[in-house]
């Protein structure tokens, strides 16, 4: 079996690795997986710098290929936030909890129609030696005023899919798969997928 190494330590990002990649030969690595601490401290201020960021420093650590994934959520009303900072929104603590509480009181009173927002995912592969390329994707929806569903992490007990009736943390991961930002980045890199990944 093949094997990719992706640059997170984030279980749910890898879990959402899997459902996609598994269908596709691969067998999916995490740094977990890997007796090394590697953390790359995130100082760009794109989604774009920081998946390079990771993807390079991780693959000179290793020496193999790797894919970084840096992702977040934009929500229109408040003028792009959490953005970059979504891991972080309520704290250095990265709490998912904690995270979707201050979304919720940011929001508190903005109607449904103004609570428009999306997640954006950049996927950055990158090899010692190789040029490192970038991929994205977007999946566009609405903040709930409260949780639903228990699937998924980060926001996703917050976020509606109007085309799915659903709160992402209620569709199972293949679900997910077809519709998340990070699905529709995957598909872009598979469509593209560098020779020398396979
Ligand atoms: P990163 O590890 O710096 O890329 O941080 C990504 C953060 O964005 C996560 O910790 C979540 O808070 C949020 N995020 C990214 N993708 C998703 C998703 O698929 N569902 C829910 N939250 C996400």
């Amino acid at each position: 079996m093949k094997q990719v190494i992706i640059a997170t330590n984030n279980k749910g990002k890898a879990k959402d690795f899997e459902a996609l990649l598994v269908p596709l030969g691969y067998e999916v690595l995490t740094l977990q997986d890997i007796d090394k601490d590697i953390d790359v401290e995130e100082t760009g201020t794109t989604f774009e710098e920081n998946a390079i960021l990771k993807a390079e420093e991780t693959a000179a650590i290793l020496g193999k290929p790797v894919i970084s994934d840096d992702s977040g959520l934009e929500i229109d009303a408040l003028g792009g936030e959490p953005g970059v900072y979504s891991a972080r929104y309520a704290g250095e603590q990265k709490n998912d909890d904690a995270n979707i509480d201050k979304v919720l009181e940011k929001l508190e009173g903005v109607p449904d129609e103004k609570r428009t927002a999306r997640f954006r995912c950049v996927l950055a592969i990158a090899a010692p030696g190789e040029k490192t390329e970038t991929f994205s994707g977007t999946c566009g929806g609405r903040i709930l005023t409260g949780r639903r569903g228990t699937h998924g992490f980060g926001y996703d007990p917050i976020f509606f899919v109007p085309a799915l009736d659903k709160a992402m943390a209620e569709l199972k991961p293949e679900e997910k798969a077809e519709i998340s930002h990070r699905g529709n980045a995957l598909r872009e890199l598979k469509a593209a997928m560098p020779a020398w990944l396979s």
